[in-house]
């Protein structure tokens, strides 16, 4: 039976603080502040990603730790974190996160959903809108000077009323995008193994399809999966010889779900028109061949990114962490199985 580290009541920690914590980016001063209160807290002062071995460090003799998509936080970091009891991370993706090894060890892991779904949803959005309108490209046409005259032909995209949307994943973030395509009156198919209630179906005028099915019709597809074994490369060269020629495909989700050089090939090869992407299969590193398309939009992952939700976030994976640090279960445990053992 592995150790469970998580306390079961209050314990005080020099006078009235219940641990020590470290959060390895720069976040939010009001997080700081509400970890300040009742934790000793170390914050990495850069806005850099800490190496392994700069984690294994600061993590040494922590209770609790605050980690950002950016950081890979495997078995060795977490063996080697003896103390830790928490770790609390910045975003609703825990795929940085070796749950299963957390989970072995006794460490509750925590995320932030909700609070970024309809902030993502509109960034799902922006980057529709943007490559379906050719929006970056006609921005950079008119900062070259090339703007002399309206023309009828000029900068032709596509409409986006009246298409069929195909949504991949219809968790939080999908069903939200899908409220937003009611008012383009769009043709809304999903695909989604959980069985979605029949009454949220109705509420948002979608319809269940197969994944072919939502790759040869949909005009926009859009991803809304987590990172998963079965979910890596969903998008593949098979995938994209199925779709529309005119087929807008958009990555919110997690890079590696789409299979990169495959998506280049589709975008020169004219078998797709064009894509958004907020998430790269190799983050932050960008395929170079991106660069040289115009039909490509690119983001670097803001997709939760307003001051609103940011802020959001940030007081939640306090919240988490000092729920934990507390002895109570935290609002947003990714691992019950931590909690479930500990009150046998
Ligand atoms: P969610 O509510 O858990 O929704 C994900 C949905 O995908 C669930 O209904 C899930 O079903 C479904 N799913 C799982 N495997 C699937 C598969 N193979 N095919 C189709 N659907 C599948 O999560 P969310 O809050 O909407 O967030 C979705 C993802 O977006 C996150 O995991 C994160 O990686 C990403 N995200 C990115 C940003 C950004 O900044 N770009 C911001 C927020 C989120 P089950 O419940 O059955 O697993």
């Amino acid at each position: 039976m592995p150790h469970l580290r998580i306390p079961n009541v209050r314990s005080p920690f020099g006078g009235s603080l219940i641990g020590k914590t470290f959060v390895t980016r720069p976040i939010f001063q009001e997080t700081i502040e509400l970890l300040g209160k009742h934790t000793e807290v170390r914050s990495n002062p850069d806005d850099r990603v800490l190496s392994k071995s700069e984690l294994i460090r600061n993590l040494a003799d922590v209770d609790g730790a605050i980690t950002l998509v950016t950081d890979t936080v495997d078995r060795e970091i977490l063996e080697s974190a003896r103390q830790l009891k928490v770790v609390a991370n910045f975003g609703v993706g825990f795929n940085n996160v070796d749950v299963d090894s957390a989970s072995s060890l006794g460490i509750a892991v925590t995320n932030t959903p909700g609070v970024l779904t309809e902030t993502t949803a509109d960034l799902a959005w922006s980057l529709l809108m943007s490559a379906a309108r050719r929006i970056p490209e006609a921005d950079r046409f008119v900062r070259a000077g090339r703007f002399k005259a309206w023309g009828p032909q000029m900068l032709l995209g596509q409409d986006v009323f009246g298409k069929t949307l195909g949504l991949i994943g219809l968790g939080r973030i999908g069903q939200a995008v899908a409220r937003r395509a009611r008012g383009f009156d769009m043709r809304t198919l999903f695909y989604d193994p959980e069985l979605v209630p029949e009454s949220t179906i109705e509420a948002l005028g979608v319809r269940r399809a197969t994944l072919d099915e939502i790759y040869r019709e949909a005009d926009f597809i859009s991803l809304h999966v987590p990172l998963l074994p079965e979910t890596k490369h969903l998008l593949n060269d098979r995938t994209f010889a199925l779709m529309k020629k005119t087929c807008v495909v958009v990555n919110t989700s997690r890079g590696p779900v789409v299979d990169e050089k495959a998506l280049v090939r589709a975008l020169k090869d004219g078998r797709i028109a064009a894509a958004g992407l907020d998430v790269f299969e190799r983050e932050p590193q960008i395929e170079a061949d991106f660069f040289d398309l115009d039909n490509v939009v690119l983001a670097p992952h803001i997709g939760s990114a307003s001051t609103e939700t940011r802020l959001r976030m940030s007081m939640m994976t306090a919240e988490n962490l000092l729920a934990v640090l507390n002895g109570n279960r935290p609002p947003n445990l990714v691992n019950p199985d931590v909690w479930e053992r500990r009150r046998r």
